[in-house]
Protein backbone atom coordinates (compact mmCIF):
# COMPACT_ATOMS: atom_id res chain seq x y z
CA UNK A 1 0.00 0.00 0.00
CA UNK A 2 1.29 3.09 -0.50
CA UNK A 3 1.01 6.12 1.92
CA UNK A 4 -0.88 8.39 0.08
CA UNK A 5 -3.93 5.40 -0.58
CA UNK A 6 -3.50 5.79 4.07
CA UNK A 7 -3.86 9.11 4.37
CA UNK A 8 -4.75 11.69 1.30
CA UNK A 9 -5.43 15.42 1.66
CA UNK A 10 -9.06 16.78 0.83
CA UNK A 11 -10.77 19.64 0.86
CA UNK A 12 -12.03 18.95 4.07
CA UNK A 13 -8.67 17.63 5.98
CA UNK A 14 -6.60 14.87 5.71
CA UNK A 15 -8.94 11.94 5.02
CA UNK A 16 -8.66 7.95 5.77
CA UNK A 17 -10.06 6.14 2.77
CA UNK A 18 -9.87 2.67 4.34
CA UNK A 19 -10.96 3.86 7.93
CA UNK A 20 -13.25 6.44 6.38
CA UNK A 21 -12.26 9.27 8.64
CA UNK A 22 -10.73 12.59 8.86
CA UNK A 23 -7.49 13.89 11.05
CA UNK A 24 -8.62 17.69 12.12
CA UNK A 25 -10.97 18.73 9.56
CA UNK A 26 -11.72 22.03 8.64
CA UNK A 27 -15.10 21.07 7.12
CA UNK A 28 -17.83 19.23 8.88
CA UNK A 29 -17.85 15.30 8.21
CA UNK A 30 -19.13 12.13 9.44
CA UNK A 31 -16.08 10.74 11.67
CA UNK A 32 -13.49 13.32 12.96
CA UNK A 33 -10.10 12.41 14.97
CA UNK A 34 -9.04 15.75 16.48
CA UNK A 35 -5.51 16.12 17.76
CA UNK A 36 -6.00 18.79 20.46
CA UNK A 37 -8.30 22.24 21.04
CA UNK A 38 -7.34 24.65 19.15
CA UNK A 39 -9.96 26.42 16.94
CA UNK A 40 -9.00 25.50 13.39
CA UNK A 41 -8.26 21.90 14.40
CA UNK A 42 -11.39 21.03 16.25
CA UNK A 43 -14.85 22.39 15.32
CA UNK A 44 -18.01 21.97 16.01
CA UNK A 45 -20.49 20.23 13.83
CA UNK A 46 -19.34 16.86 13.05
CA UNK A 47 -21.19 13.36 13.61
CA UNK A 48 -18.29 11.67 15.35
CA UNK A 49 -15.05 12.51 17.07
CA UNK A 50 -12.28 10.15 18.74
CA UNK A 51 -9.96 12.12 20.50
CA UNK A 52 -8.49 12.62 24.46
CA UNK A 53 -10.91 13.22 27.14
CA UNK A 54 -9.37 16.58 27.80
CA UNK A 55 -9.49 17.77 23.99
CA UNK A 56 -13.76 16.56 24.30
CA UNK A 57 -14.14 18.73 27.47
CA UNK A 58 -12.50 22.02 25.91
CA UNK A 59 -14.55 21.58 22.83
CA UNK A 60 -17.33 20.88 25.03
CA UNK A 61 -16.28 24.23 27.13
CA UNK A 62 -16.19 26.11 23.96
CA UNK A 63 -18.75 25.04 21.60
CA UNK A 64 -20.86 23.53 23.44
CA UNK A 65 -22.64 19.89 24.77
CA UNK A 66 -23.53 19.28 21.64
CA UNK A 67 -20.87 20.21 19.29
CA UNK A 68 -20.92 16.58 17.68
CA UNK A 69 -23.41 13.49 17.37
CA UNK A 70 -21.43 11.10 19.76
CA UNK A 71 -18.04 11.10 21.19
CA UNK A 72 -15.18 8.35 22.24
CA UNK A 73 -12.53 9.06 24.25
CA UNK A 74 -8.87 8.16 23.67
CA UNK A 75 -6.49 7.15 25.99
CA UNK A 76 -2.62 7.54 25.15
CA UNK A 77 -1.19 4.55 24.01
CA UNK A 78 -4.86 2.72 23.71
CA UNK A 79 -4.95 0.78 20.43
CA UNK A 80 -8.62 1.91 18.67
CA UNK A 81 -9.72 -0.02 15.71
CA UNK A 82 -11.61 2.54 13.50
CA UNK A 83 -12.74 0.41 10.19
CA UNK A 84 -10.14 -2.06 10.44
CA UNK A 85 -7.52 0.64 10.61
CA UNK A 86 -5.31 0.96 13.80
CA UNK A 87 -5.37 4.24 15.70
CA UNK A 88 -3.20 4.98 18.68
CA UNK A 89 -3.05 8.60 20.71
CA UNK A 90 0.07 9.58 21.88
CA UNK A 91 1.10 12.69 23.53
CA UNK A 92 2.26 15.53 21.63
CA UNK A 93 3.52 18.52 24.25
CA UNK A 94 1.34 21.46 22.76
CA UNK A 95 -1.57 21.84 25.07
CA UNK A 96 -3.38 19.91 27.49
CA UNK A 97 -4.65 17.07 25.68
CA UNK A 98 -3.25 17.30 22.56
CA UNK A 99 -2.12 14.15 20.75
CA UNK A 100 -0.18 12.78 17.76
CA UNK A 101 -2.04 10.01 15.87
CA UNK A 102 -0.26 6.77 14.84
CA UNK A 103 -2.50 5.40 12.05
CA UNK A 104 -1.47 2.00 11.21
CA UNK A 105 -2.67 -0.60 7.98
CA UNK A 106 -1.52 -3.56 6.56
CA UNK A 107 1.62 -2.45 8.11
CA UNK A 108 2.17 1.14 7.25
CA UNK A 109 2.65 3.57 9.88
CA UNK A 110 1.56 7.27 9.48
CA UNK A 111 2.15 9.91 12.36
CA UNK A 112 -0.03 12.81 11.99
CA UNK A 113 1.71 14.92 14.65
CA UNK A 114 -0.82 18.02 14.81
CA UNK A 115 0.81 20.72 16.64
CA UNK A 116 3.55 19.54 19.06
CA UNK A 117 7.26 20.83 21.25
CA UNK A 118 9.52 19.56 22.71
CA UNK A 119 10.11 22.31 25.35
CA UNK A 120 9.28 20.97 28.74
CA UNK A 121 5.27 21.91 29.60
CA UNK A 122 4.39 20.90 33.06
CA UNK A 123 0.82 21.81 31.89
CA UNK A 124 0.23 19.25 29.32
CA UNK A 125 2.03 15.49 28.61
CA UNK A 126 5.38 15.59 27.12
CA UNK A 127 5.87 14.59 23.42
CA UNK A 128 6.52 11.00 22.37
CA UNK A 129 8.68 10.36 19.50
CA UNK A 130 6.75 7.75 17.78
CA UNK A 131 8.80 4.92 14.93
CA UNK A 132 7.23 5.25 12.30
CA UNK A 133 6.85 4.94 8.07
CA UNK A 134 5.90 8.41 7.19
CA UNK A 135 6.26 11.36 9.95
CA UNK A 136 3.64 14.55 9.61
CA UNK A 137 5.13 17.29 10.62
CA UNK A 138 3.84 20.94 11.05
CA UNK A 139 6.57 23.74 10.28
CA UNK A 140 5.46 26.81 11.81
CA UNK A 141 8.37 27.78 13.21
CA UNK A 142 10.16 25.73 10.40
CA UNK A 143 13.07 28.47 9.46
CA UNK A 144 16.36 28.14 10.88
CA UNK A 145 16.23 31.71 12.26
CA UNK A 146 13.11 30.40 14.79
CA UNK A 147 15.26 29.06 17.89
CA UNK A 148 13.13 29.63 20.85
CA UNK A 149 15.21 30.61 24.38
CA UNK A 150 14.08 28.84 27.27
CA UNK A 151 10.54 29.55 28.90
CA UNK A 152 11.85 30.48 32.44
CA UNK A 153 14.76 32.97 31.04
CA UNK A 154 11.31 34.84 29.20
CA UNK A 155 9.50 34.74 32.31
CA UNK A 156 12.51 36.17 34.20
CA UNK A 157 12.52 39.26 31.72
CA UNK A 158 8.93 39.96 32.87
CA UNK A 159 9.40 39.85 36.30
CA UNK A 160 12.14 41.79 36.39
CA UNK A 161 10.59 44.36 34.43
CA UNK A 162 7.59 44.15 36.85
CA UNK A 163 10.12 44.74 39.88
CA UNK A 164 11.90 47.60 37.97
CA UNK A 165 8.67 49.48 37.14
CA UNK A 166 6.06 48.85 40.39
CA UNK A 167 3.77 51.29 39.55
CA UNK A 168 2.92 50.06 36.42
CA UNK A 169 1.22 46.93 35.30
CA UNK A 170 2.16 44.25 33.27
CA UNK A 171 -0.16 43.33 31.01
CA UNK A 172 0.69 39.65 29.08
CA UNK A 173 -1.03 38.66 25.63
CA UNK A 174 -1.38 34.70 25.35
CA UNK A 175 -3.68 32.66 23.65
CA UNK A 176 -7.14 31.41 25.83
CA UNK A 177 -6.15 27.56 25.38
CA UNK A 178 -2.64 26.56 26.31
CA UNK A 179 -0.62 29.80 26.00
CA UNK A 180 -2.40 31.65 29.01
CA UNK A 181 -2.01 28.91 31.81
CA UNK A 182 1.81 28.00 30.68
CA UNK A 183 2.58 31.40 31.18
CA UNK A 184 0.63 31.00 34.17
CA UNK A 185 2.90 27.80 35.53
CA UNK A 186 6.27 29.49 34.41
CA UNK A 187 5.58 32.35 36.51
CA UNK A 188 4.85 30.13 39.55
CA UNK A 189 7.84 28.17 38.98
CA UNK A 190 9.97 31.42 39.51
CA UNK A 191 8.59 31.44 42.72
CA UNK A 192 6.36 33.98 42.46
CA UNK A 193 3.82 34.00 44.70
CA UNK A 194 1.31 37.02 44.16
CA UNK A 195 -1.95 36.84 42.70
CA UNK A 196 -1.89 36.56 38.81
CA UNK A 197 -4.91 38.56 37.07
CA UNK A 198 -6.81 37.37 34.16
CA UNK A 199 -8.91 38.75 31.38
CA UNK A 200 -12.63 37.12 31.48
CA UNK A 201 -11.88 35.67 28.41
CA UNK A 202 -9.83 33.49 29.93
CA UNK A 203 -11.38 32.02 32.96
CA UNK A 204 -13.00 28.94 31.36
CA UNK A 205 -10.48 27.28 30.11
CA UNK A 206 -7.99 28.56 32.92
CA UNK A 207 -10.50 27.05 35.40
CA UNK A 208 -10.57 23.59 33.14
CA UNK A 209 -6.75 23.34 33.58
CA UNK A 210 -7.34 24.09 37.87
CA UNK A 211 -9.71 20.92 37.31
CA UNK A 212 -7.37 18.70 35.72
CA UNK A 213 -4.99 19.38 38.77
CA UNK A 214 -2.45 21.54 37.26
CA UNK A 215 -1.38 24.08 40.26
CA UNK A 216 -1.55 27.63 38.82
CA UNK A 217 -1.52 29.49 42.06
CA UNK A 218 -3.71 32.40 42.97
CA UNK A 219 -5.57 33.10 39.88
CA UNK A 220 -7.87 36.33 40.30
CA UNK A 221 -10.28 38.11 37.42
CA UNK A 222 -8.83 41.24 36.56
CA UNK A 223 -11.57 43.85 37.36
CA UNK A 224 -11.84 46.83 39.01
CA UNK A 225 -15.01 47.58 40.03
CA UNK A 226 -14.52 46.97 43.62
CA UNK A 227 -11.00 48.92 43.72
CA UNK A 228 -9.25 51.68 42.19
CA UNK A 229 -6.60 51.38 38.94
CA UNK A 230 -3.64 51.71 41.93
CA UNK A 231 -4.85 48.34 43.02
CA UNK A 232 -2.78 46.68 40.51
CA UNK A 233 -0.03 48.97 40.35
CA UNK A 234 2.85 46.41 40.06
CA UNK A 235 0.42 43.48 38.61
CA UNK A 236 0.82 41.03 36.32
CA UNK A 237 -2.68 40.83 33.95
CA UNK A 238 -2.83 38.15 31.58
CA UNK A 239 -5.47 38.30 28.44
CA UNK A 240 -6.15 37.33 25.26
CA UNK A 241 -4.42 39.17 22.38
CA UNK A 242 -7.55 40.51 21.06
CA UNK A 243 -7.76 42.57 24.96
CA UNK A 244 -5.12 45.08 23.83
CA UNK A 245 -6.84 46.36 20.67
CA UNK A 246 -10.06 47.52 23.20
CA UNK A 247 -10.20 49.86 26.02
CA UNK A 248 -8.96 46.40 28.49
CA UNK A 249 -5.64 47.40 28.52
CA UNK A 250 -6.43 51.22 29.80
CA UNK A 251 -8.29 50.39 32.88
CA UNK A 252 -4.46 49.38 34.33
CA UNK A 253 -2.33 51.56 35.73
CA UNK A 254 0.59 52.80 32.82
CA UNK A 255 0.24 49.51 31.20
CA UNK A 256 3.58 48.05 29.83
CA UNK A 257 2.38 45.49 26.60
CA UNK A 258 3.67 42.12 26.57
CA UNK A 259 3.40 39.27 24.02
CA UNK A 260 3.84 35.77 24.63
CA UNK A 261 4.41 34.12 21.37
CA UNK A 262 7.11 32.52 19.11
CA UNK A 263 6.63 35.11 16.37
CA UNK A 264 8.11 37.53 18.66
CA UNK A 265 11.40 36.53 17.67
CA UNK A 266 10.48 39.00 14.93
CA UNK A 267 11.21 42.31 16.11
CA UNK A 268 9.63 44.03 13.46
CA UNK A 269 6.29 42.14 14.47
CA UNK A 270 6.55 43.18 18.11
CA UNK A 271 7.23 46.84 17.22
CA UNK A 272 4.32 46.72 14.83
CA UNK A 273 1.58 45.04 17.26
CA UNK A 274 2.89 47.67 20.12
CA UNK A 275 4.13 45.28 22.21
CA UNK A 276 6.93 46.77 24.05
CA UNK A 277 8.03 43.56 26.03
CA UNK A 278 8.16 41.15 23.69
CA UNK A 279 8.19 37.37 24.96
CA UNK A 280 9.45 34.64 23.00
CA UNK A 281 7.01 31.86 24.82
CA UNK A 282 5.77 29.24 22.12
CA UNK A 283 3.93 26.09 22.32
CA UNK A 284 5.56 25.30 18.45
CA UNK A 285 8.97 22.84 18.03
CA UNK A 286 11.44 25.74 16.84
CA UNK A 287 13.83 24.71 13.85
CA UNK A 288 16.12 22.58 15.98
CA UNK A 289 12.76 20.52 17.41
CA UNK A 290 11.37 19.88 14.13
CA UNK A 291 15.27 19.23 12.80
CA UNK A 292 15.88 16.47 15.68
CA UNK A 293 12.29 15.31 15.88
CA UNK A 294 12.20 14.52 12.38
CA UNK A 295 15.36 12.20 13.21
CA UNK A 296 13.88 10.49 15.96
CA UNK A 297 10.78 8.81 14.18
CA UNK A 298 13.37 7.39 11.87
CA UNK A 299 10.55 7.73 9.61
CA UNK A 300 11.92 7.26 5.67
CA UNK A 301 9.33 10.16 4.30
CA UNK A 302 8.56 13.01 5.72
CA UNK A 303 5.05 15.04 5.04
CA UNK A 304 5.17 19.15 5.65
CA UNK A 305 2.22 20.95 6.49
CA UNK A 306 0.77 24.40 8.40
CA UNK A 307 3.81 26.88 7.52
CA UNK A 308 7.11 27.14 6.05
CA UNK A 309 7.00 24.05 4.35
CA UNK A 310 10.21 24.63 1.54
CA UNK A 311 12.70 25.46 4.29
CA UNK A 312 12.07 21.72 5.71
CA UNK A 313 11.59 20.10 2.93
CA UNK A 314 15.22 21.39 1.36
CA UNK A 315 16.58 20.27 4.83
CA UNK A 316 14.97 16.84 4.97
CA UNK A 317 16.08 16.34 1.39
CA UNK A 318 19.86 17.24 2.21
CA UNK A 319 19.70 15.14 5.11
CA UNK A 320 18.63 11.93 2.78
CA UNK A 321 15.21 11.80 3.58
CA UNK A 322 11.91 12.18 1.31
CA UNK A 323 9.46 14.86 1.73
CA UNK A 324 7.02 17.08 0.25
CA UNK A 325 4.58 19.43 0.98
CA UNK A 326 0.85 18.85 2.38
CA UNK A 327 -0.62 21.93 1.00
CA UNK A 328 -3.43 21.32 3.83
CA UNK A 329 -5.53 24.70 4.21
CA UNK A 330 -7.74 25.91 6.36
CA UNK A 331 -4.77 26.12 9.77
CA UNK A 332 -4.13 29.56 11.15
CA UNK A 333 -3.04 28.56 14.67
CA UNK A 334 -4.89 30.06 17.34
CA UNK A 335 -1.63 29.72 19.66
CA UNK A 336 1.80 30.09 18.35
ZN1 LIG B 1 -2.48 24.27 18.10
Amino acid sequence: MRAQDLLKPRPEGLYCPPGDFYIDPVGQVSRALVTHGHSDHARAGHAAVLATRETLDIMALRYGGDFAGTTQAASFGEEINVNGVRVVFHPAGHVLGSAQIAVTYNGLCIVASGDYKRAPDPTCAAFEPIKCDVFITEATFGLPVFRHPKGLDEIGRLLRSATQFPERAHVVGAYALGKAQRVMRLIRDTGYERPIYIHGALATITEYYRSQDIDLGRIEPATVEKGSKGDFAGAIIIGPPTAFADRWARRFPDPISCFASGWMRIRQRAKQGGVELPLIISDHADWDELTETIKETGAAEIWVTHGREEALVRWCELEGIAARPLHLVGYEDEGD
